[in-house]
């Protein structure tokens, strides 16, 4: 079994009382039915609690103002301190670690949508290299897996990620550049033409393709009034999804009235000042393109390989393009109502864009379906907005 990981995978530790966001809040922890049966059988005073505090049809804890029952008020898990380790559900061990499952392939990443996570993420300024292990493991059952498309995907999948690790370039459209190549592969996954990938994914790894592609993109660029219109509606694909937290609804509405409410002269103006005052803000002691860059990788390694199940490389990607996009909309935003903006703004506003939407599956699968309805998301419209 093939296992990968980004470097930074080894770094994270649970801050757990130190959390500003603790994940034991806001919403609801499923318990696995291996552990559900321990709960069931654990004796005494502890025990009693312990199976008062289950919603056993559901088989989730229960929770008071949000809270799972067992988060105490310094914000510490009672069953850990109570049973240690051992007794957690897979989900409270787990997370934020995720797995991709494939055939003969594991691929591990961290969820950006645990506050310590982004940080780790976001302010990581080297290039994340992703490192690969065998390991000696039980593959899982495949009904039916097309190993030859996985094969083309992953490939597929390293070429994006070193374009959009391209520094040369700014870093919009490295993701413009990634972007066309999804388009392209998902043209030959339509026509079942595999055997031309490799061809096409070479063709996108040589220094002549930037040349190419500086001209073929030329187009979708300056056109900042259309732009507006664009954006505008693709930030609106959040009000689509289904709220896992009410402030999250009320900051999006307010972010929303903020950035588009007073028109495109008056968006572009803001802008041009957002975007400069973020090449020069050294608070965030990092460049914002750096955060950038690490928002395009991590979306595009934890997605785009999924496309084997449903052959939708390109929805993928949108999601990868698209999800940076917002994030850097809600930063302008808040940029607009505070006068400023520090590294902890752009932590908080990307773990909850991630708990929002990355964290229901239903969610994941809307956007998939809107990204392939809504004009505002056809191929022309993603490279203005990234362009522009
Ligand atoms: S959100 Fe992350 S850092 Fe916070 S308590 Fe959960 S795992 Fe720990």
């Amino acid at each position: 079994m093939k296992y990968s990981i980004p470097d930074y995978y080894h770094q994270f530790n649970c801050i757990a009382m130190e959390c500003e966001d603790t994940c034991c809040a806001g919403w609801e922890i499923m318990i696995d039915p291996k552990t559900l049966d321990k709960y069931k059988n654990v004796k005494g005073g502890f025990g009693n609690c312990l199976q008062n505090s289950i919603e056993l049809r559901k088989g989730a804890f229960k929770q008071y103002g949000h809270r799972c029952a067992f988060l105490n008020d310094d914000n510490l898990c009672d069953i850990y301190t109570e049973l240690g380790p051992s007794m957690l559900c897979d989900t409270c061990r787990t997370y934020p670690r995720h797995m991709e499952e494939y055939e003969g392939a594991r691929d591990l990443s961290l969820s950006m949508s645990c506050p310590e996570v982004a940080r780790i993420i976001l302010s990581h300024e080297e290039r994340v290299r992703f490192l690969t292990k065998e390991k000696k493991s039980e593959s899982g059952r495949f009904e039916y897996f097309d190993a030859i498309l996985y094969a083309k995907l992953s490939e597929a999948r390293n070429c994006i990620i070193g374009t959009l690790q391209n520094r040369k370039l700014d870093v919009n459209l490295r993701a413009a550049i990634s972007f066309a190549l999804a388009h392209d592969i998902q043209n030959r996954i339509n026509s079942q033409e595999y055997s031309t990938m490799d061809r096409l994914i070479n063709r996108y790894k040589t220094e002549k393709i930037v040349d190419c592609m500086i001209d073929k993109l030329k187009p979708y660029q300056c056109k900042e009034d259309i732009r507006f219109e664009i954006i505008k509606k693709q930030f609106a694909i959040l009000f689509r999804l289904e709220i896992l937290r009410s402030e999250w609804s009320d900051a999006t509405r307010l972010a929303f009235d903020q950035l588009y409410g007073n028109g495109s002269k008056e968006y572009l103006g803001n802008r041009r000042q957002f975007l400069l005052y973020m090449k020069q803000n050294e608070e965030l002691g990092i460049q914002f393109e750096t955060i950038l860059e690490q928002l395009y990788v991590y979306f595009t390694y934890t997605y785009f390989s999924g496309a084997v199940y449903d052959e939708n490389a390109y929805g993928k990607m949108k999601l990868a393009v698209i999800s940076p996009l917002i994030i850097q909309e809600l930063c302008q935003a808040r940029w607009q109502i505070k006068g400023f903006l520090t590294f902890g703004d752009v932590v908080e506003i990307t773990y909850s864009y991630s708990r929002e939407v990355e964290h229901l599956d239903k969610n994941l699968k809307k956007m998939e379906k809107l990204f392939g309805k809504k004009k505002e998301f056809y191929f022309e419209k993603i490279l203005i907005s990234l362009l522009s």
